[in-house]
């Protein structure tokens, strides 16, 4: 099956999207996110680009050039959020500070500090729903790294829509290329000559995620990582999911688990 018509059917299936919903895609500026954009402005849906600028030198730059060139050309409206007039500083400099200071390593703090801009300017322009660009192959990583971790139970919320969507001013998340595997993403994009970056971000090394990766690369077929994906999606289907109340951040007001949110701990030590 083509891209396009799995991208129709996850839809479908997973009741991801209506047409009268406002839908705001997460840009990173590489193949997955511009794909699922792509897609589903040609489906019909109403989406609108949200990329955050992480300040990660040329890479950042030529992402948001890009994408500000894609969207023009394809008559959809573009939202850049700058990082540093946002939390003061690049994300660089946070994750070293962080690294320091509380021994987070890897993507961890970028991943938090993302999600924390993305639900808090979705919600601002007005968003039903938020698209983030994750393909199969990165689902398969989050099985793999959850059993090296030894707790498969923490994908047992995991799904084409994930998050709590119960708490007041939180924006559901939801993934169109669930059950597409990374390369079939990487034909279509070049397939249609996608004037896009295909490197990797300049930061993602050295880390948990990567070493998964490219395990899988070498020991993992696509049919593989849809077997253990939808194996773990129906052996662990909510159990042991956080059934705790969504609460407001005591800072900044954010959808949070606890009395503070993560991204506001992280500002606290920057
Ligand atoms: Fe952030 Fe890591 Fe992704 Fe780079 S690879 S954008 S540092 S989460
Ligand atoms: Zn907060």
């Amino acid at each position: 099956m083509d891209v396009e018509k799995k991208v129709a059917e996850t839809i479908k299936k997973y009741k991801l999207l209506k047409k009268s919903d406002k839908v705001v895609v997460a840009l990173s500026g590489g193949k997955d996110s511009t794909s699922v954009l792509y897609i589903l402005k040609k489906l019909g849906y109403d989406v609108y680009g949200l990329m955050i600028d992480l300040y990660l030198g040329k890479w950042s730059d030529v992402h948001r050039e890009n994408m500000t060139r894609f969207c023009g050309e394809n008559e959809i409206p573009l939202v850049v959020v700058d990082l540093k007039k946002e939390i003061g500083q690049g994300i660089c400099f946070v994750k070293a500070v962080l690294a320091k200071k509380k021994g987070l390593t890897g993507c961890t703090v970028c991943g938090i500090v993302k999600k924390w801009i993305l639900n808090r300017w979705a919600r601002k322009m007005g968003a039903d729903v938020i698209v983030t660009g994750h393909n199969l192959d990165d689902e398969a990583q989050n099985v793999l790294m959850n059993y090296l971790k030894g707790n498969v139970l923490l994908g047992a919320g995991m799904g084409p829509a994930t998050g709590n969507g119960s708490g007041e001013g939180f924006v559901q998340r939801v993934k169109p290329l669930f059950f597409v595997p990374e390369a079939e993403v990487l034909k279509y994009s070049r397939e249609r000559k996608f004037d896009i970056l295909y490197d990797r971000c300049p930061c993602a090394f050295g880390t948990y995620r990567v070493d998964t990766r490219e395990w899988m690369v070498e020991n993992m077929s696509d049919e593989d990582k849809l077997k253990d994906v939808e194996g773990l999606m129906d052996s662990v289907k909510g159990v042991g999911v956080d059934v705790r109340d969504v609460l407001k951040c005591e800072v900044c007001g954010e959808v949070s688990r606890g009395k503070i949110c993560k991204a506001c701990e992280i500002f606290g030590c920057i």
